[in-house]
């Protein structure tokens, strides 16, 4: 460690206790199993504790990025040199009388959709049996068919840079312009990205028993889809929009795209839009998967794919 990492550390330790670690290894924070070192490495478990990391990272000019269940995300081998924030963050807030809920953004999917059946809240059954945290899921506008979390949105926390200072805004759904598998969020180029805090979610007054089935629908319907306990990344690229383009899986299947295997990675057979790490993979390893998968794309349909998750570090 050089004297200016000291120092930040130091610094890190000071605003955020020992709980700040270094060269954490990501493979052990991302569902498919690869990605080097994070330099700086904090689990926040209440939103205070989140908006003290990143306004701490903010303030040392150190580059940060909050993670949730890390089913979305491939970090280089190279690792990231900045503050990971791992988010745990777990506060919920039921309103029946609206049929609304506030909910922290490191709250998981499941545990909001079976805490809002035993309230006889519904309308997020869509979702059941997803991995992955509010925050993760609003950001990338998660949706099954035609439903969409961000249709469910009302408004949201935001920490973001503004002018040079960091702010907490609370904004609209609109704003968040959402669209399939995006929103401005994920959309923001700046170094300094916006972190959701906290969402306000439009939910639906239904009675549990039929919340309920309406959840054993979408598990079942899921079912087919699914690779199991695999360390995997699924709905990896983007459903092409536009020219009423087949569904993607069927793309793939006619791409060819079944037997790609580079290294310790390679694609599901059991979902065509599903990278695995079969034994070992490197993040370069499923990086060089989607890129032959890119290619026998491009060369049968003559179009480029588009990553729906996203790779996180030096590339
Ligand atoms: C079995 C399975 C089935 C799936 N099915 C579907 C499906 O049908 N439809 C679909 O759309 N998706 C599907 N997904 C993908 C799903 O969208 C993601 O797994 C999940 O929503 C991402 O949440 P996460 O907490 O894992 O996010 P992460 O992977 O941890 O993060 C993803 C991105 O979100 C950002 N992020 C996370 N939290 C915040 C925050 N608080 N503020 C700002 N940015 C944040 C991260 O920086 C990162 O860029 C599926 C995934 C799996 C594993």
């Amino acid at each position: 460690m050089n004297k200016n990492e000291d120092n930040t550390l130091r610094y890190f330790q000071q605003e955020l206790g020992d709980g700040i670690t270094r060269e954490i290894s990501l493979s052990d924070y991302t569902r498919v199993g690869v990605g080097g070192k994070a330099k700086y490495f904090y689990v926040s478990s209440t939103i205070d504790d989140l908006t003290n990391a990143i306004g701490t990272a903010f303030s040392l000019g150190v580059p940060y990025q909050v993670v949730g269940e890390g089913n979305d995300i491939v970090p280089s081998d190279a690792g990231y040199e900045g503050l990971i924030v791992k988010n745990v963050s777990s506060n919920i807030v039921f309103s029946p009388d609206m049929s609304e809920v506030v909910v922290d953004s490191g709250v998981g999917l499941s545990r909001l959709i079976n805490l809002a059946a035993s309230r006889d809240m519904g309308g997020l059954e869509f979702l059941a049996g997803m991995p992955g945290t509010v925050g993760g899921a609003v950001y990338g506008n998660y949706g099954v068919g035609d439903y969409a979390l961000g249709d469910y949105v009302k408004s949201a926390t935001v920490l973001m840079e503004r002018q040079g200072e960091l702010i907490i805004g609370n904004f609209p759904g609109k704003w968040m312009n959402f669209g399939p598998s995006t929103s401005k969020l994920k959309e923001t180029t700046s170094k300094f990205r916006p972190v959701i805090l906290t969402v306000r979610l439009q939910l639906a007054r239904r009675r549990k028993d039929e919340i309920l089935s309406l959840i054993q629908d979408s598990l079942l319907a899921r079912q087919a889809e699914s690779v199991g306990d695999q360390r995997a990344i699924r709905n990896f690229f983007k459903q092409p929009s536009g020219k009423n383009y087949p569904p993607i899986d069927h793309l793939l299947n006619e791409a060819g795209v079944r037997r790609v295997r580079i290294g310790g990675a390679g694609v599901s057979k059991r979902n065509l839009n599903a990278i695995i790490n079969l034994k070992n993979a490197t993040s370069s390893d499923v990086w060089e998967v989607a890129q032959r998968i890119k290619e026998l794309v491009a060369e049968r349909f003559g179009f480029a794919l588009e990553e729906r998750v996203e790779y996180l570090g030096k590339w």
